[in-house]
């Protein structure tokens, strides 16, 4: 990668962001900066200069600097990410939000909490629950990525299926933009349409825009509790049965529906807490969730609906530690699928539920025909799926691999889908390259004109492209 800008952070400059953001919160050393250099998805990258503020006004003097210098920034909640957004790939400044941790006000008769952008998601669902309100995103990441990371990748998680995303809780940013300029975007009321809605414009920028200070979130009131139904199926048809059973002829409403197919259900067999049955080639893990009486209703009859969706077997939690259980079996078919390789290729696309047996007998059909596993899970009651590549040749990422997942793609987009759900674009799925050929990831799914409206709203707020080059678009 290109780090052509290490000349432009020494002496005078280096000076300047010391003298303003305090010599005690800027980095320069390797052992700090290579801390700074990959994401979850391992790519290496190395900033220039790693700083850490503590306050809105000392990231508007970072920015501002980098701006006058035009040196990259790289906004950083805890590089949890899964497409290389705080990545540094331009080199620069890795802009580390982790210090702005606090909870700046949680109003519990408002039903709104106001955040810094540093603030761990569990520590703030921690805190809601205290006053038994609720944040309902629950990426697999809530234990340790941030909610400026969440609010930046519009994270989903395991509750979108009722709850919905991250973009759905944001009512208000501080937002530093990358003149050093700060905003405020929405208001902290439950509804607003004041003008355009700059909120929802930021939340899943990636970065890109500019650098959340402070979030203004919404609250629900806490459920009274949650119950949890696990159902194994014989194959993938009778568990997607279920899931039309449970919501469009039963007209039920989990808060979780998820998926694993047998590649996954193989994978995490060896350490579930539980005895899968052998035959096992799909599961189903349901969450549902209200008051008591309701929740022990709508367990008893989707229970009742696997079975007659011919389950093979079916659990349900009865404490928490066996809920814990259900959910460590799905939680772990990620990790687990290394047990199989130590290289996967990852994916997560979504489709309209309608078309999501479709795409998946393309998945394995493509599988077959270029000789290569494949494992998909995932929010399967809102069309999402992790697809998963599995190879063992280091060779076999060029064009197979190519091929494979520019064919799944090329039908996820034509059957109305999307190319990325959760995720983001970053840099890691702007470009697919393998050393024969590479496509444009986003050009699949957007137009030219569609993607220069978003090129020309980038350059509006930041015309020296300094807020994270080089990712979403090529
Ligand atoms: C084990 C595991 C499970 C996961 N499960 C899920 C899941 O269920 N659902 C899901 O959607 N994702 C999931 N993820 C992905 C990841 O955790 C999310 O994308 C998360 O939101 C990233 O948060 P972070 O604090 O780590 O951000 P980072 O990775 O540090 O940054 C992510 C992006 O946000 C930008 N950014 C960070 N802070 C700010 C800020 N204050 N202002 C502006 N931009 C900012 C960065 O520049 C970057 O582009 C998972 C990841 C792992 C490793």
């Amino acid at each position: 990668m290109e780090q052509n800008t290490h000349n432009k952070i020494q002496g005078k400059v280096f000076e300047e962001f010391c003298d303003s953001i305090g010599r005690e919160n800027v980095f320069d050393n390797i052992e700090e900066r290579v801390c700074y250099s990959f994401d979850a998805t391992k790519e290496k990258s190395i900033p220039d200069l790693v700083i850490r503020p503590h306050s809105t006004e000392q990231v508007s003097n970072t920015v501002s600097i980098a701006n006058q210098h035009n040196i990259p920034i790289c906004p950083r909640g805890a590089g949890t990410g899964l497409s290389g957004g705080s990545v540094p790939i331009k080199g620069g400044i890795a802009l580390d939000l982790k210090n702005m941790n606090r909870i700046v006000e949680l109003n519990a008769r408002d039903l709104t909490v106001t955040a810094e952008p540093g603030v761990v998601t569990k520590d703030l669902q921690d805190e809601a629950a205290k006053h038994r309100l609720f944040y309902p995103p629950e990426p697999g990441s809530a234990g340790f990525s941030t909610i400026g990371g969440n609010v930046a990748e519009c994270t989903g998680g395991m509750t979108g299926m009722k709850y919905g995303v991250t973009r759905d809780y944001v009512l208000a940013l501080e937002i530093v933009l990358p003149d050093g300029s700060v905003i405020n975007t929405g208001s902290k009321t439950l509804r607003s349409v004041a003008g355009y809605d700059l909120t929802r414009f930021f939340v899943g920028s990636e970065g890109t825009l500019g650098v959340f200070t402070e979030i203004t979130l919404k609250l629900l009131p806490l459920p009274e509790m949650v119950g949890t139904v696990m159902a194994y199926f014989k194959d993938i048809d009778s568990a997607l049965e279920t899931t039309d059973s449970i919501l469009i002829k039963n007209h039920l409403h989990p808060r979780s529906l998820e998926f694993a197919d047998k590649t996954c259900i193989d994978a995490v067999k060896g350490s579930a807490g539980e005895k899968i049955p052998e035959e096992a080639e799909a599961l189903l893990l349901i969450d549902v969730d209200g008051n008591k009486m309701n929740v022990a209703n709508d367990i008893s009859r989707i229970d009742v609906l696997c079975r007659e969706n011919s389950a093979l077997k079916t659990s349900i939690a009865k404490t928490d530690d066996e809920r814990d259980a259900l959910w460590d079996i799905r939680k772990s078919v990620s990790t687990s699928l290394f047990k199989i390789t130590s290289m996967k290729f990852n994916d997560d696309f979504c489709v309209p539920r309608s078309q999501v047996r479709e795409v998946l007998k393309k998945v394995y059909e493509l599988g077959r025909t270029y000789s290569i596993q494949v494992a998909a899970f995932g929010h399967i009651g809102e069309g999402y799926i992790h697809l998963n590549v599995i190879y063992n040749d280091v060779k076999a990422v060029d064009l197979p691999v190519h091929k494979l997942v520019s064919q799944i793609l090329d039908e996820v987009v034509s059957i109305g889908g999307t190319i990325t759900s959760e995720h983001g674009v970053g840099d890691a799925k702007a470009e697919f390259t393998c050393p024969t050929s590479s496509f444009r990831r986003v050009e699949l799914e957007l137009a030219p004109h569609e993607i220069e409206i978003m090129r020309d709203l980038k350059k509006m707020f930041d015309p020296k492209g300094i807020m994270n080059p080089g990712k979403i678009f090529v």
